[in-house]
């Protein structure tokens, strides 16, 4: 199975024609409370893909936290590892204007709290097959996840989102780095994506890097890095596309399909998520990702 080491935030998201500078009030059109958090994204995703998904990670005793737990147990999410915290629930405040540009502030709350894992948690990570991880919790939290993992054979996922800096006590336990075009530059500090993947494979044993509308750039230690295009569609939010693509990707590698395979039906499940708003909810199942690549 799939184990998600990982953030549960509430997003509330207010538009408005124009942000508001500070000290100013403006009208706005619209507000939603969206379940999110990179890390329950990817567990919705892989599940809802036909995975067998656990998540480790924190939510506060109120109803954002009752509702993020709700939705992954809808999806088929394990969530008997997801504590509660007397921290509230994390929350992502976004501002979108009317030109689709947004301002986000995070509030980290129970997602903090995990700093390392019970003798359960570790338990859920070494019998599990993949384990993925991005850099919404503290890092001491990713460092002992990785570590415990690669320790037990289960391969490492590691989305590099949010950017920040990443210890090679983490690198060192990664299997496969999951980044986009910015976060690539922001860790190489290189802009054209197949130069900066192969730096990166100085790093990492193997990275696909995720190129919007354009798919994916896969490489590994010893091999020419291929490019793998996306299905053509119409986006309309493209919120958690790439969280939709790695939790498939994972069901993939889990069910041991090659790395070929696995890339094409990530990118059909991305592929299907931008045609749709929102991010859980844009997720597809899988027959639909069956139905789709059978087309
Ligand atoms: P992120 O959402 O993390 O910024 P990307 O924008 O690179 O990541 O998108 C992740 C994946 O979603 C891509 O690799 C692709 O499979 C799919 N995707 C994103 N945008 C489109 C699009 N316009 N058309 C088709 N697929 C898309």
């Amino acid at each position: 199975g799939i184990c998600v080491l990982g953030s549960s935030n509430m997003d509330l998201v207010a538009f408005a024609e124009r942000a508001p500078s500070l000290g100013e009030t403006v009208m706005g059109t619209r507000f939603l409370t969206v379940p999110g958090g990179k890390g329950a994204n990817q567990a919705i995703a892989a599940a809802r893909a036909g995975g067998a998904v656990r998540m480790i990670g924190a939510v506060g005793g109120d109803n954002f936290g009752r509702a993020l737990r709700g939705v992954l147990r809808a999806s088929g999410v394990d969530d008997t590892a997801l504590r509660e915290t007397t921290e509230p629930t994390g929350i992502a405040h976004i501002v979108v204007d009317g030109g689709g540009s947004n301002a986000i502030i995070v509030i980290a709350g129970a997602n903090g709290t995990v700093t390392s894992l019970s003798v359960h948690d570790e338990g859920i990570v070494t019998s599990s097959s993949v384990l993925l991880l991005q850099l919404e919790l503290p890092i001491e939290a990713a460092i002992a996840g990785a570590a415990a993992a690669h320790r037990a054979g289960v391969r490492v996922i590691l989305t590099p989102a949010p950017s920040r800096p990443i210890p090679d006590a983490l690198f060192a336990n990664v299997d496969l780095l999951a980044p986009n075009q910015h976060e690539l530059a922001d860790i190489t500090g290189i802009r054209d994506p197949k130069t900066a993947l192969v730096s990166l494979l100085e790093k990492v044993p193997a990275a696909v890097v995720t190129l919007g509308s354009e798919g994916c750039l896969y490489g590994a230690r010893g091999l020419p890095p291929f490019h793998v295009p996306a299905p053509k569609v119409d986006a309309v939010d493209t919120t958690a596309a790439g969280d939709t693509f790695v939790g498939v990707l994972a069901v993939a590698l889990a069910e041991g399909r090659d790395i070929v395979e696995a890339l094409h039906r990530a990118n059909a499940a991305a592929a299907l998520s931008v045609q749709r708003a929102g991010a859980s909810s844009s997720m597809p199942a899988r027959d639909e990702i069956d139905a789709f690549l059978l087309r």
